[in-house]
């Protein structure tokens, strides 16, 4: 088990099956030892500073299905909603003054969104980080790696 922790540790990934044996026979030597080497981790990068982010959903309409999700392109009951650039921006501003210097841009995987639509929410992402300096962008956790890439690369 530690050897899986280790490498999971090094090499920032495991294979499917060695994911699941860790996940399906940790006991709680295993699950000390894990946090121990989060712990590391979280601490090299960032010491003992905490971080909060000001995390503002774009839109909530998503192509896919995950069971677990609210936002659940079969879930009739959400109230479906998309954000102008505008509101985006008046979300950042309000957080700003409350004192959040970092924002988390997150939605769906909008079927409405195109190519062009995430070069422009990268040029609003840039433009966000030119006006207020210290804001990194963090695109949509639901973005697809493709469309992830794309759009980190337009930020940046
Ligand atoms: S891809 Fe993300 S937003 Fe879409 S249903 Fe799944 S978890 Fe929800």
């Amino acid at each position: 088990m530690k050897k899986l922790i280790d490498k999971l540790r090094e090499e920032r990934t495991l294979t499917s099956e060695e994911f699941a044996h860790l996940l399906s026979h940790y006991d709680d030597e295993a699950l000390a030892y894990i946090n121990q080497q989060a712990r590391e981790v979280a601490t090299a990068h960032f010491g003992q500073g905490v971080y909060i982010r000001g995390l503002i959903e774009i839109s909530n309409y998503c192509r896919n299905n995950c069971n677990y999700c609210g936002i659940r392109k079969d879930n009739w009951r959400a109230d479906r909603y998309r954000l102008s650039k505008e509101m985006i921006w008046d979300c950042c501003e309000h957080g700003y003054k409350l004192g959040f210097r970092s924002f988390v841009l997150q939605g769906g995987e909008d079927p409405k969104r195109s190519d062009n639509d995430r070069q422009r929410d990268g040029t609003f992402g840039r433009s966000l980080r030119k006006s207020a300096g210290d804001i990194p962008n963090v695109p949509s956790r639901c973005l697809s790696v493709k469309n992830r890439r794309k759009l980190t690369n337009a930020i940046l």
